[in-house]
């Protein structure tokens, strides 16, 4: 396995807190397939320390995947990251003193995939075709709004008329 992923729990006796700042390559995400792929680095910071009988990761990650528009379906680049991650292994659970972090880094990544995307940054040229079953649904939404203001124009006037 890779020992870019390794975290040796010795290391980090004494308060000692070591610091992770790492380039993978997409292919450790595992995931290649029409619906959802990764084709640029993935960038990993962070820190490891020892709290109590706890192995803690905090680590904030990101890269971009690709997925279909859910209009078009062209393939659309999204940034898929975290945060402030926080990861705790009892150390008991860390066999031989090494903690692989690629199983958790991997998984906590692929959660936060967006479920939909539109190319374009939202304007997909193929909106224009669906048009005309749009049409009739905001027609009828900006009827409302403008019968909604002429009510409140009649009550203003009224309630002048009343306190004259
Ligand atoms: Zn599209």
């Amino acid at each position: 396995m890779d020992e870019r992923f390794k975290i040796y729990v010795e290391q980090l006796r004494d308060g000692h807190v070591e610091k992770l700042a790492e380039t993978f390559e997409p292919a450790i995400l595992e995931v290649q397939d029409a619906d959802l792929s990764f084709t640029e680095p993935v960038e990993v910071r962070g820190e490891a320390y020892l709290a109590d009988d706890m192995l803690v990761m905090h680590v904030d990650a990101h890269t971009y995947g690709n997925i279909p528009c859910r209009i078009c379906n062209e393939s659309v680049k999204v940034k898929v990251e975290f945060e402030g991650f926080y990861h705790a292994v009892p150390l008991d659970e860390v066999k031989g003193g090494i903690y692989n972090y690629h199983t958790v880094l991997r998984e906590t990544l692929l959660l936060e995939v967006p479920p939909l995307a539109e190319c374009h940054q939202g304007k997909c040229p193929q909106r224009k075709t669906m048009q005309k079953y749009f049409k009739k649904e905001n027609a009828a939404g900006e009827k409302e709004v403008e019968d909604g203001y002429r009510p409140f124009a009649d009550l203003d006037l009224d309630f002048e008329q009343k306190n004259k």
